[in-house]
């Protein structure tokens, strides 16, 4: 799923070029991909759109009279797509926005669950829409983070994927963040001291920004990410090979030695735990 550094980076892309034209067709869109039918699609017909926002990791369109915002959330496979005029765009894509002059904001979601969501709100209704969203990662800092942290007592690798606390990272990056802070994910939230929670803001802010400078580069996964689906390579710190272990419904990629002095993590597995 795309995070915080891919989505802004997507963002900076978007930003310009949707604000160029007016919106000369909106749709058609899939049925499971429209969440709203009020205000209708064809109210952004004519309309200009101011740019584009992010919000956790969900993008916002915005239309420059103020009148209604477009919220797009790609989940795991969505794909949005800018098509300059003139060039091939998909057949049958989950959402179609076209320019006058032609070019198109595409949306296209692999695999045949549609779990991508476009919504159009007013912008009273996207406040609602957003409000359970916890705050931005970037530039959090150490004391905020803290409240975070000692506001609940949950795993390491579980509070930084809860967008209710903290809203724009996803099992990647909190892979990514938690080796960079030498925490291990199943460190307790509650339990960490002033100098582990300083270290785990500054890696949010550098892991990030990491992220973000690649991703704007067009960096793939495999040059992007050096702990996430690392399995049995050396960790780039110490050299120690990477280890996996499942947590609820996700794979957490960490290394024994880096995060956990040398302790192997013990599945916990929904299911397992159900049996
Ligand atoms: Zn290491």
């Amino acid at each position: 799923m795309p995070e915080l550094p891919e989505m802004e980076a997507w963002r900076r892309q978007l930003d310009e070029p949707v604000a160029a034209f007016p919106v000369a067709k909106a749709g058609p869109a899939h049925i499971a991909t429209l969440k709203t039918f009020d205000p209708p699609l064809a109210m952004l017909e004519g309309r200009r759109f101011r740019g584009a926002e992010r919000r956790g990791k969900r993008l916002l369109f915005p239309t420059d009279d103020g009148e209604v915002v477009l919220l797009v959330h790609l989940m795991t496979a969505g794909r949005l797509r800018f098509v300059p005029a003139g060039d091939a765009a998909p057949k049958s894509p989950a959402f179609r926005l076209e320019f006058a002059g032609g070019a198109q904001l595409v949306l296209t979601e692999s695999g045949r669950k549609k779990r991508a969501g476009v919504w159009l709100l007013t912008p009273d209704a996207a406040e609602v829409e957003l409000a359970h969203l916890g705050p931005e990662p970037l530039g959090l800092g150490p004391e905020r983070l803290g409240e975070i942290l000692h506001g609940e007592s949950r795993r390491l690798h579980a509070l930084l994927r809860n967008q209710h606390l903290i809203a724009g990272i996803g099992r990647a990056w909190a892979n990514e963040i938690l080796h960079a802070a030498k925490l291990s994910p199943y460190a307790l939230s509650s339990d960490l001291d002033d100098e582990e929670v300083a270290r785990l803001a500054a890696a949010i802010d550098a892991e990030l920004e990491r992220g973000l400078e690649l991703r704007e580069h067009g960096a793939s996964d495999e040059q992007t990410y050096r702990v996430h689906r690392g399995l049995g390579e050396p960790c780039h710190v110490c050299g120690t090979p990477l280890a996996q272990v499942d947590f609820e419904e996700h794979t957490i990629y960490y290394c024994p030695t880096c995060q956990t002095g040398g302790r192997v993590l013990k599945d916990r597995r929904l299911s397992r735990l159900l049996r």
